[in-house]
């Protein structure tokens, strides 16, 4: 980041110093002497856009946050990659025994935008390049969009990408379940997962549905 570029946020710093960790300061001196106990892991997109934070106004200490290209959460693989993701719903539920996993997915996702059109720019695994792992990331939905493009005519483009930024969040809901951990914590009514879908447009997150696959506004 240049120097003026930085200069952009010190506003901003200069309000949180002056006015936000003063109020909070209490607050921020008890989550460093008993240590942070969130209760809900938030796993949601690198878009600028969408700060759950902000959305649900929350305190630090209240979410634990994931966020990654186009929420996803991959199936359970036990190889030596390198598996962020995982590993920060491994700790969370294991170590912090969170008891609520939201995977909140976004209109205008740029990266379910990519998968759909299968763009050249998000090219495969290629050395002489070094790019691809954008590519790598979003094959996990390859299917659920060939599919819905496959039998949702009648629906415009914009309709079919909606119908898949809230499919991939009800498959990232399922590939949650492939963890043992989740699955157990789950089968001990220790654990609730909910998918949701924040409406640029109109401010509002919707909340999905597994079975009929539906998303409905959630009241606030
Ligand atoms: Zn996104």
């Amino acid at each position: 980041m240049s120097k003026n570029k930085f200069s952009g946020l010190l506003d901003g710093y200069a309000k949180f110093r002056e006015e936000i960790y003063p109020k909070q300061k209490k607050l921020f001196k008890e989550l460093v002497e008993k240590g942070q106990r969130p209760e809900i892991l938030m796993i949601s997109c690198c878009d600028s856009r969408v700060n759950s934070s902000q959305i649900f106004n929350s305190k630090p200490g209240d979410l634990f946050m994931l966020r990654n290209v186009a929420n996803l959460v991959p199936p359970y693989q036990l190889d030596s990659g390198y598996h962020g993701t995982s590993a920060a719903i491994e700790y969370a539920v294991t170590e912090l025994k969170v008891k609520l996993i939201i995977v909140m997915g976004h209109s205008y996702c740029g990266g379910i935008k990519a998968a759909y059109e299968n763009k050249d720019a998000f090219a495969e695994m290629n050395e002489e390049t070094g790019r691809g792992f954008t590519h790598q990331w979003m094959d996990m939905i390859k299917e659920i969009s060939t599919d819905i493009q496959e039998c949702s005519h009648g629906l415009t483009e914009r309709d079919q990408l909606r119908k898949l930024e809230q499919e991939n969040v009800l498959l990232s809901l399922k590939n949650l379940r492939s963890f043992k951990f989740v699955q157990e914590a789950l089968d001990n009514d220790e654990l609730e997962l909910v998918g949701s879908w924040f409406d640029l447009d109109r401010g509002v997150v919707l909340i999905g549905n597994e079975e009929t696959k539906k998303f409905h506004v959630l009241k606030g």
